[in-house]
């Protein structure tokens, strides 16, 4: 009898919805696509996304730019990071991450993480002592939120300036607070695979008038920064106006339009998440070898996707795993293949910053495997999902090498 098999895609996200549909073609109707292209009394498209995310988020400022990764290395750069910088960040990210640190000319000091795939907060404290770094890029990856609450603690002991990495947390709470307000400035992607979808794009917020003057004219706002009504007042921008470069990386009103009406579903959008994620990861955890990472009352989380440790299992018999789970239509991916494939959130493949010693993340990831929920998927998806790993598991060795 043949066993189950999955044949739908881990990459097919949902259609723009039809306001948003409605709202794109009046922008391209109108011609006026880019931002700052406005008839008298009009607000721009980013302009108003600027407006509402800020609200949505709670946070007092929000600019809307190109790409998650562009508001990560603008938010370094507005807040004083340059050559010469050291910028700590976990070592389990993506590579927009250290990009952006290796984009402003700064070093990156790469931290451990724990079996729950969080910075470790001890090796945090040790490497800000030892590095003299002043900022803490953290980057909340797959969606796992550390003990916010003693990292901020750290980062004000040891002077360090915070900015999140918010790419798998839009929507995500530690302790009823959205991730991103917990440091200076969060920053958020808009690309297809996360949590809103413009095809590309970026938000970053931050309650920092100062701040925000600085990365509103990096971003490339040609002195037209009053039309930044999620913005700063003018004073903000009087010393610095013309002492900060323009880095031409706005977004443009049609992403916008396609943006914002996606706001408003974000809250529901959470819970179908968590509701897939959590029906996968009961069934997962349920096998005896497969160890999910804890998730702290605290957390809040957003189930994009889930990750899973299978602790021991050999590179051989890993790969053997994704192979058997892929041949029936489940396609995971697994941190521990020597080439990245499609991704690169290993540091090994970070090539142009100084190679780092990290053998306890390293351990980690060779036992992690990780799989995108798209809202395409239904709960029966989900059971079918957990049918073929289950199965596969059955017919792989999870063990060591001899
Ligand atoms: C996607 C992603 C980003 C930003 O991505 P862009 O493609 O630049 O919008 C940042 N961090 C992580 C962890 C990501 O997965």
């Amino acid at each position: 009898m043949p066993g189950p098999r999955f044949t739908s895609s881990f990459t097919q996200q949902e259609p723009i919805s039809e306001d948003g549909v409605a709202a794109a073609l009046a922008v391209m109707r109108s011609g006026r696509l880019h931002r700052y292209n406005t008839v008298p009394g009009e607000m721009a498209e980013a302009a108003a996304l600027e407006r509402d995310y800020a609200e949505w988020q709670g946070a007092r400022y929000c600019l809307a730019v190109a790409s998650g990764g562009q508001a990560m290395q603008i938010a370094l750069r507005a807040s004083g990071v340059g050559p010469g910088s050291v910028v700590l960040s976990n070592a389990f990210t993506l590579a927009p991450v250290p990009g952006a640190i290796a984009g402003v000319g700064a070093r990156a000091a790469l931290v451990e993480i724990t079996p729950d795939l969080v910075i470790d907060l001890d090796d945090l404290q040790d490497k800000a002592q030892a590095c003299g770094a002043t900022h803490l890029l953290l980057s909340h990856m797959r969606g796992h939120l550390c003990d916010m609450d003693r990292l901020m603690e750290i980062a004000a002991a040891r002077n360090l300036t915070v900015i999140e990495d918010c790419a798998h947390t839009m929507g995500a709470t530690w302790s009823g607070r959205r991730s991103g307000n917990f440091g200076l400035a969060g920053c958020f992607s808009t690309q297809t695979y996360k949590h809103m979808n413009a095809g590309e794009g970026g938000l970053l917020t931050s309650n920092d008038a100062d701040f925000m003057a600085r990365a509103t004219i990096l971003s490339g706002s040609y002195m037209l920064h009053d039309r930044h009504g999620a913005g700063p007042g003018p004073d903000a921008y009087a010393a610095v106006r013309l002492e900060t470069p323009n880095l031409s990386a706005r977004m443009d009103n049609l992403r916008a339009a396609l943006l914002r009406p996606q706001i408003a579903r974000l809250d529901g959008n959470v819970r179908r998440w968590n509701r897939l994620h959590d029906h996968l990861a009961a069934r997962l955890a349920a096998h005896p070898a497969i160890r999910l990472p804890r998730r702290p009352s605290q957390e809040g989380y957003v189930g994009s996707s889930i990750q899973f440790l299978i602790p021991g299992i050999s590179d051989r018999n890993a790969a053997g795993f994704v192979s058997r789970a892929a041949a029936d239509g489940v396609e995971l991916k697994w941190f521990g293949a020597p080439e990245p494939a499609g991704f690169t959130s290993t540091h090994h493949s970070w090539r142009y910053m100084p190679a780092q010693a990290l053998p306890r993340t390293d351990a980690l990831l060779a036992v992690l495997f990780d799989m995108r929920l798209p809202l395409t998927f239904d709960i029966d998806d989900c059971e079918v999902i957990a049918e073929v790993l289950l199965a596969a598991a059955d017919r792989s060795d999870l063990a060591g090498a001899a």
